[in-house]
């Protein structure tokens, strides 16, 4: 994808107010992303163990969404598939929830998703995922496809949150 900037990140939020997004922890080091690598950009805040955020082009605009992690549970610890990326991890899968956009957010819905606790999806089906973290199950895909099928998941969670 295209390199992003702080303000390019800030002003896609589509669920979240816009002081919480001018406020949040846009990682500092954006010009060092692998941006080639990248079909969507994601982040966890240091500061805050339980708020997650991605960026990713959609239909030729940038979209982020800000997400929370709510308090592990120890079942959540067993090994689990995430739903973007499908790689596998013992303790590395967390769900994400995503408060949708507009009135259907601020009136409590919500949508969540499993996903690499990291949120390095674009790199693990890529093979550049942090070594001893991910593993897959075998499968016959090339890497073009696995690409293409977490983009498509992506796209499908973003559009439930903006739906
Ligand atoms: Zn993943």
């Amino acid at each position: 994808m295209k390199p992003l900037t702080e303000q390019e990140i800030r002003t896609a939020f589509v669920n979240c107010t816009k002081g919480e997004a001018k406020r949040l922890a846009v990682p500092r080091d954006l010009a060092e992303q692998p941006w080639d690598d990248l079909d969507f950009l994601g982040w966890r805040d240091p500061q805050a163990p339980g708020r997650a955020y991605l960026a990713t082009e959609s239909d030729g605009r940038t979209v982020a969404l800000a997400l929370r992690l709510p308090a592990t549970a120890s079942w959540q610890l067993r090994r689990s598939m995430c739903s973007i990326c499908m790689t596998t991890h013992t303790g590395g899968v967390s769900l994400m929830v995503a408060a949708k956009a507009g009135r259907a957010g601020q009136q409590g819905n919500s949508v969540g998703a499993y996903m690499c606790s990291d949120l390095a999806c674009p790199l693990y089906v890529r093979g550049k995922g942090v070594e001893g973290v991910g593993a897959r199950l075998p499968e016959s895909l090339t890497v073009e496809e696995k690409i293409r099928r977490a983009v498509v998941n992506l796209a499908a969670f973003i559009a439930k949150v903006t739906a």
